[in-house]
């Protein structure tokens, strides 16, 4: 059951119409050679039904575009892969249709293993030759519901795909198969005298190729910066079956255009990532943790600024959490304690420093520490004395994301925004809710990036209705993005216009068209539901327009082709509503016309 809500509306209105202004519109390629003229701003009376969006389970439709999987397919895909590596066991197949979160649950009757590139570019380019859609599927850790089927999907998982391919010790450029596993990696640079360049609590199952593909972020971006940066090549497969070899390992590049960004934080609708080149950091060996307590808010981002200016260079994670965090991993999590005395503070501060000398090092994280005592930044601390106590101060950060679980339902969100703001959504959140919810923040706060998340017993739409679209109107507001770093996924599919202009979104729609025509990769989620005319009637349950000559009744209800050309014009009527204003152009085989509204 999807938990995800639409509860904007949408509201006709006529004002303004003027004269009648007869010009070619942009989509008349797309529709061949049909004479198409819209009539823009055509002054007659459009009277316009609708109905608002509930949620997403009553909103998407399987796209009847798209082949039902058969035993033919199987066969085939058993002759490409091996009986053993295509899976329809029921067992795996329910773990592998739902989220980490278990708030998306899809369909999809087969899941595929694949050992090889050229193994994953057989299966792409048979299921687009046949349009069986597929998600591309790594860890399954994302916390936007990405990872799973909406419906009946095909599944790849990347698992199978777990060689190291080369490590050059001296760069510390590090080639491996997309589904190796981030802790994996990190043990295996450990002994080289390395680590990777980011580390977050789903390490331990997460792979490389969903780390890059979501543009994981995590505790150590704050050192090491975007997995943009560090990533110098990838491979992946398009969905037509070609294999773009981009797997270099050059740190300077500048011929053209850098194509692999692309794939960094496309959430699988580009293409499958098969292999990733990462320049990993040299491992330092003094590292230090200090677990604080801050009275008020405000003194952490103070915090923030002097340990930016006075720890500098060593500074490797500056995370933050608040009382109502502590308490819950507190209440849900087994053996975890406060190292500080207990519900005496508001917030808490993890401090990390890493360095290449010992004493320097603490000597200048303990300097720093007094410092900020004495000025009041700090209320309370302790300083990690050995890897298991450090260990215990992270499992209570880390631990966060598993304990909101295990309390219940969770409302999500991951959004960056400039600091000093950051906690005031936390506050008004809390004021808007009332008792009935608890609202917490937490996250990495030397990237600007709050985690607030709201916790309740159960699943609840009046409680989502208060929370969306709020949520993303104060981010916006506040010239902030809705995703920092877990992506848009089937969750956040629809507001991407929150973050990105409408020209951007526009040319993401064709870039997305350009790299996978039929849409087979990933569907329903990201960028697709501005792409494909196919699937956007399922937008609107309902919609009545009664025109002096044109009329087009149910359109939510077409399936069958029918209204072909209206279903053109209905990917331009989305387009526009992900504006916030959109225009229906009512097209018959004679004429088209235009009319236009606002969304509130
Ligand atoms: C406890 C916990 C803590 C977390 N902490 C953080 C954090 O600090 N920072 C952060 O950024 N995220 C965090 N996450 C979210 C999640 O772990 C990351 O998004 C991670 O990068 C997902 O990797 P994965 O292999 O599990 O990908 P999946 O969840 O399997 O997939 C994620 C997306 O990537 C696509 N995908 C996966 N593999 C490929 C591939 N090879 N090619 C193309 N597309 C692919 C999928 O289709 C999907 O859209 C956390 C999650 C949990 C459960």
């Amino acid at each position: 059951m999807y938990q995800q809500a639409f509860s904007t509306n949408v509201k006709p209105h006529f004002e303004n119409q003027k004269n009648v202004e007869l010009c070619c519109h942009p989509l008349r390629d797309y529709i061949g050679n049909l004479q198409v003229f819209v009539a823009r701003n055509v002054g007659q009376t459009y009277k316009i039904h609708y109905r608002s969006f509930s949620s997403a389970a009553k909103l998407i439709q399987r796209n009847p575009s798209f082949s039902t999987l058969n035993a033919d397919d199987v066969k085939h895909f058993k002759e490409i892969l091996g009986e053993k590596n295509v899976i329809e066991d029921e067992d795996t197949l329910s773990t592998a249709n739902v989220d980490w979160m278990r708030k998306y649950k899809g369909s999809s009757k087969l899941l595929l293993q694949p050992r090889s590139t050229e193994e994953v570019s057989q299966i792409l380019k048979y299921c687009n030759s046949r349009r069986l859609a597929v998600v591309p599927q790594g860890g399954n850790t994302g916390l936007v519901g990405g990872s799973v089927p909406v419906f009946d999907e095909v599944i790849v998982n990347l698992g199978s795909m777990n060689s190291i391919i080369s490590f050059d010790e001296v760069s510390g450029i590090l080639v491996c198969e997309a589904g190796c596993i981030l802790e994996n990696l990190d043990s295996f640079l450990a002994n080289k005298g390395f680590i990777m360049p980011l580390d977050l609590g789903a390490k331990g199952s997460c792979q490389i190729g969903g780390n890059v593909s979501t543009n994981a972020g995590g505790l150590r971006f704050v050192r090491y910066g975007s997995l943009h940066g560090n990533i110098l090549g990838l491979e992946a497969v398009l969905a037509n079956g070609t294999v773009l070899d981009m797997l270099g390992t050059l740190r300077k590049d500048n011929t053209g255009y850098d194509l692999k960004q692309l794939f960094i934080g496309s959430e699988g609708s580009l293409g499958i990532v098969t292999k990733v080149s990462i320049l990993t950091p040299p491992k330092l060996s003094s590292i230090n943790l200090a677990f604080l307590a801050c009275k008020d808010y405000f003194s952490c981002q103070k915090l923030l600024l002097e340990a930016k200016r006075k720890l500098g260079e060593v500074l490797s994670a500056f995370e933050f959490l608040d009382n109502q965090s502590m308490d819950m991993v507190l209440t849900h999590l087994e053996g975890v304690r406060n190292p500080l005395p207990p519900s005496m503070y508001n917030f808490y501060v993890l401090i990390e420093t890493t360095g290449s000398d010992e004493s320097y090092d603490k000597e200048k994280l303990e300097a720093f520490l007094l410092r900020s005592m004495e000025g009041g930044l700090i209320s309370d601390g302790v300083v990690a004395q050995d890897i298991n106590q450090a260990s215990s101060f992270w499992r209570i950060r880390e631990g966060i994301t598993e304990a909101l679980m295990k309390a219940g339902a969770v409302y999500k969100y991951d959004l960056s925004l400039p600091v000093e703001k950051m906690y005031k959504l936390v506050e008004e959140m809390r004021l808007r809710l009332g008792p009935s919810a608890k609202v917490m923040g937490y996250g990495h706060l030397g990237d600007a990036n709050l985690h607030l998340n709201i916790s309740t017993s159960q699943y609840d739409d009046t409680v989502l209705a208060q929370i969306e679209p709020f949520v993303y109107e104060w981010t916006s507001g506040h010239r902030g993005s809705i995703s920092a770093e877990h992506g848009l996924g089937l969750m956040k599919a629809n507001e991407i216009h929150y973050s990105k202009s409408s020209e951007t979104v526009q040319l993401m729609a064709s870039i997305k068209k350009l790299f996978d025509s039929n849409g087979i990769l990933n569907p329903y989620k990201s960028a697709e539901f501005i792409i494909f005319p196919e699937i956007s009637h399922f937008l609107f349950n309902y919609i009545e327009c009664e025109g002096n000559q044109d009329s087009i009744a149910e359109l939510g209800q077409t399936n069958n082709g029918k209204y072909a050309e209206e279903v053109i014009w209905m990917e331009n009527f989305y387009l526009s509503y992900q504006l916030r204003s959109w225009v229906l152009i009512v097209i018959t085989s004679h004429s088209c016309k235009e009319v236009s509204g606002i969304v509130s």
